[in-house]
């Protein structure tokens, strides 16, 4: 079997060649607070390592929402093929790469259903088991948590979605990453999040190693009403006529094609941190456009339009 810091090394190389864009390891100890429905070890027991993937969404894709322009992009780009074409197969070429120096390696697609049954010994934990794929990134030294509770890098901001590989191999882990390196505590989510979903304070907080990750408690209910499409002034799909029964034609083919239907396009939570991080120079990468030019738009006029 080749040395630790090799096959680490080697494991990166496949994840990278694979399709991820960036990548990095944590170790099994980083864990220790986590409690046993979140542990990698109540998914599969043997784990000493987790090989931790990201995989950017379309700036592009972004771009043409916050213009107000082209929804289809984001939906298919940034949900249906990251998550179910581009993963899986990523995932399972790092396996495979394990597989073949004797090591066992479960995937961790995104997204995933928590927690299904009951244990089949006293004792044990529920299958399915879950694990929060932003704690893993910061696990593995990729990034921190946002405010907004999204996982934010150096390379991209919020503009990624992770995926990990649970490993019996025991693989040299990152230096995590120290909290405030990427979100500087502005606001800006909170205030052009359309559903006010981002509480101002940040009482989740996740202990990692030697330091405390925190967030604020995202309202996942006020954001889902927003995100889905069902606020007239940050969506131009609706009508009059539009109700959940009764959903624009547009929403059932978002759903029937990318399976995914999302309309506020994460509005403040990525598109306005991003823009912030891009202009105050806190992540590695400029753009020749900026993500936000003047305004954002809202459609203050909605029940005239519908
Ligand atoms: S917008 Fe500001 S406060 Fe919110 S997550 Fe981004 S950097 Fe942090
Ligand atoms: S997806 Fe939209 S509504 Fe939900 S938190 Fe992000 S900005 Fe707010």
């Amino acid at each position: 079997m080749a040395a630790k810091t090799d096959l680490g090394e080697q494991v990166k190389q496949m994840a990278l060649a694979s399709g991820a864009d960036i990548v990095g390891i944590a170790s099994i100890d980083r864990f220790e607070h986590a409690p046993p429905e979140m542990h990698p070890r109540g998914i599969f027991s043997h784990t000493r390592s987790l090989v931790v993937m990201g995989c950017r969404m379309l700036r592009g894709a972004l771009k043409t929402i916050e213009e107000g322009n082209y929804w289809q992009a984001y939906n298919c780009d940034s949900y249906q093929y990251i998550n179910e074409i581009l993963a899986p197969h990523m995932l399972r070429k790092v396996i495979l790469f394990l597989e073949d120096h004797g090591y066992t390696s479960v995937p961790m697609h995104n997204p995933f259903g928590f927690h299904a049954g009951r244990p089949v010994r006293p004792g044990g934990t529920k299958p399915d088991g879950g694990l929060s794929l932003r704690v893993i990134g910061c696990a593995a030294g990729l990034g921190e948590m946002g405010r907004s509770k999204l996982f934010l890098t150096p390379q991209f901001g919020p503009r990624q979605r992770m995926y990990a590989v649970l490993t019996d191999a025991e693989l040299p882990a990152d230096p995590l990453i120290e909290p405030g390196t990427v979100c500087d505590n502005c606001g800006t989510c909170s205030r052009a999040c359309p559903a006010g979903a981002i509480p101002a304070e940040r009482t989740r907080e996740l202990p990692i190693g030697q330091y405390v990750y925190t967030h604020s408690p995202l309202d996942c209910e006020k954001c889902c009403v927003v995100h889905v499409g069902w606020d007239k002034r940050f969506s131009p799909f609706l009508t009059d006529e539009s109700t959940p029964d009764n959903p624009p034609g547009y929403y059932e083919f978002l759903q029937a094609r990318f399976r995914h239907q999302s309309i506020c396009g994460a509005r403040g939570c990525v598109r306005a941190c991003m823009d912030h991080l891009e202009k105050t120079g806190r992540i590695e990468k400029q753009y020749q456009t900026p993500m936000i030019e003047g305004k954002q738009w809202v459609i203050e006029d909605a029940d005239e339009h519908a």
